[in-house]
């Protein structure tokens, strides 16, 4: 490996002994199957290969082949989606779903092009499914990539900026043999020996043309500005427990954060804390008492607090949204934080387990 340039033929070779083993890959010279790769591609937009394992399997489970998928009812989509956060990715992959199955008999389309016309295929995913699918020669450059990139070739210009200089020269390097397992070995790397932090250069195969470790800090690339502290939003989650014992969600509007997902109601979560009387957004008019603890959560762009309102024994009065039992809280679409709100609202004896393990979402 004395050669100046990187080479295709190293970084696969090392990937033919160090290929992380993921539900999704086809393994054994068996060919790759689009859906399950497509399925994969989507889930793991945003959220990392951990998170994704059991939820590509159970999709995979329940929904075999794109018909399948195709045919599901949206709201039992939205249901096994739980938990994986980004809700629209799950609309947009039963709108895909759908087009596939009915416009194109089922098939996937083989080219990057085809790929991006579907609903939910942006250019990367499209440059993903064409290279991993189909081994086409596409250029598919993720976070990982992106890392490695600019560490191979010394790129100081700053993200994002600094995008488009990693894109071309990143595409130089793309083979036209096994450009699909060069895409993968490329994720590898950067997973696996070139990381964020301490990265692994004496076990790396590119270790003597790497530019950035040639310079001694390969650490530092990419560039990055400071991250921005995320603002604080507040509001409050209302509790309406009826004198049966079932208590009011509603179902979220389709557009929008957490777009069609069942929620414990609330008030607008706004950056300073309301003024106003809160209880002018409570579902229903009840005896509302404030509980002790609050709720917090991280979503990409806030930081969100609720205070916790509940009433108890209700009676037969009109509300906007459905009374479950509690026991059959688990058959709803519940979003991570509202899982946690249910948690903090449900005396301990109510409290349905195993269902309100905490994800993130
Ligand atoms: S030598 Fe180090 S910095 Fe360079 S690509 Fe390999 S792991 Fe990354």
């Amino acid at each position: 490996m004395g050669q100046n340039r990187p080479k295709a033929t190293d970084l696969l070779a090392w990937y033919d002994v160090h290929a992380r083993h993921l539900p999704w890959r086809a393994r054994g010279g068996r060919k790759p199957d689009p859906y399950a790769v497509w399925l994969s591609e989507i889930m793991l937009q945003q959220t990392t290969v951990a998170t994704v394992g059991p939820y590509f399997q159970k999709f995979l489970n329940k929904w075999p082949t794109v018909k399948a998928l195709a045919a599901a009812d949206i709201d039992e989509v939205m249901h096994a989606w739980a938990g994986l956060g980004y809700y629209s990715r799950a609309r947009n992959l039963h709108a895909c779903a759908q087009r596939v199955a009915e416009d194109l008999e089922g098939i996937f389309p083989d080219t990057e092009e085809g790929l991006a016309e579907l609903p939910g295929i942006g250019p990367y995913t499209a440059a993903a499914v064409a290279a991993i699918a189909f081994d086409r020669p596409a250029t598919v450059v993720d976070g990982n990539v992106e890392r490695v990139v600019a560490r191979l070739f010394r790129i100081e210009e700053m993200m994002p900026p600094a995008k488009k200089i990693i894109r071309e020269k990143a595409a130089t390097l793309t083979p036209e043999k096994r450009p699909g397992d060069f895409a993968q070995a490329m994720m590898d790397l950067g997973a696996t020996l070139c990381t964020p932090r301490n990265p692994s250069c004496p076990r790396c195969p590119w270790e003597t043309v790497c530019q950035g470790r040639r310079a001694g800090n390969p650490e530092s690339l990419p560039r990055r500005a400071p991250k921005k502290e995320r603002p604080v939003r507040y509001g409050t989650a209302f509790w309406a427990v009826r004198s049966d014992g079932a208590v009011l969600l509603r179902k979220r509007p389709p557009k929008g954060l957490l777009g069609g997902m069942m929620e414990v109601p609330s008030t607008d979560w706004l950056e300073d804390k309301p003024v106003t009387d809160v209880l002018d957004a409570a579902p229903v008019k009840a005896r509302w008492k404030k509980r002790s603890g609050r709720v917090e959560h991280t979503f990409t762009h806030f930081h969100l607090i609720l205070e916790l309102m509940e009433a108890r024994n209700i009676g037969a009065v009109k509300a906007d949204g459905v009374w479950v039992m509690p026991d059959k809280l688990g058959e709803h679409a519940l979003p991570t934080v509202m899982k946690k709100i249910v948690a903090l609202a449900m005396d301990d004896n109510e409290k349905p387990g195993p269902l309100f393990k905490a994800r993130r979402g």
